[in-house]
């Protein structure tokens, strides 16, 4: 289905003391298999940056786009089977920021925890998902169903990627200092006071 990887965490996997974020539990009560499946987005929306920013965007969102499909076909296939799916939204994406909790900007599942769990990937500092094959370079998404699937959790990676113990360039190079270096935290409010901040002065820029 032209997906870049898949895998299968349980929502076991979810209640360890490291995850703080919401479960997939309190979505779907009944949920045994969180399947997550991700692409990777294509160097040349990265390369050419900061002029392409709207094709980086555009590309970005075409992944989102190809991931919902893929998705979609996935959740139409275990309904067929007689279980029950639903779509998280791809992270990125504009239903995952809509339904974030406003005050700690969480969405409903971390699904980078989710494919973390499946194995497929570590955190860096800067709180990105490195996979193994396309490093942050990922758009992602995860299906919630109450189908018992096989999971992959004894593939597990470490929590933090092991690159990052030598390198810490995000945590400098990371204008609102949002990155502490503290295991893959971050601070959000820096981050989105930051963001909102240049996104204003650039609007009022065009005025
Ligand atoms: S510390 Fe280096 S490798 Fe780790 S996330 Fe930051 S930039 Fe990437």
């Amino acid at each position: 289905m032209n997906a870049d990887f898949i895998g299968i965490a349980g929502p076991a996997c979810f209640q360890n003391p490291e995850y703080t974020g919401n479960k997939p539990q309190e979505v779907m009560p009944g949920v045994k298999s969180v399947i997550v499946l991700g692409v990777g987005v294509p160097r040349g929306a990265f390369d050419t940056l900061p002029k392409g920013r709207a094709e980086y965007t555009n590309t970005l969102m075409a992944a989102t786009a190809t991931l919902r499909i893929i998705a979609f076909q996935i959740a139409k296939i275990i309904e067929k089977e007689g279980d029950k799916a639903t779509i998280v939204p791809t992270e990125g994406s504009e239903f995952g920021y809509w339904y974030a909790d406003l005050e700690t900007l969480k969405a409903n599942l971390s699904i980078k925890y989710a494919v973390h769990c499946a194995g497929l990937g570590s955190f860096g500092m800067n709180h990105l998902l490195i996979t193994k094959e396309f490093g942050p370079r990922v758009r992602m998404t995860a299906i919630l169903t109450d189908a018992p699937l096989e999971t992959e959790e004894n593939a597990q990676l470490p929590f933090i990627n092991k690159t990052c113990s030598s390198c810490m360039k995000c945590i400098e190079v990371c204008p609102a200092g949002a990155i502490s270096g503290m295991g893959g935290l971050i601070g959000r409010k820096m981050c989105t006071v930051h963001v909102q901040y240049t996104w204003r002065a650039s609007v009022r820029a065009l005025c």
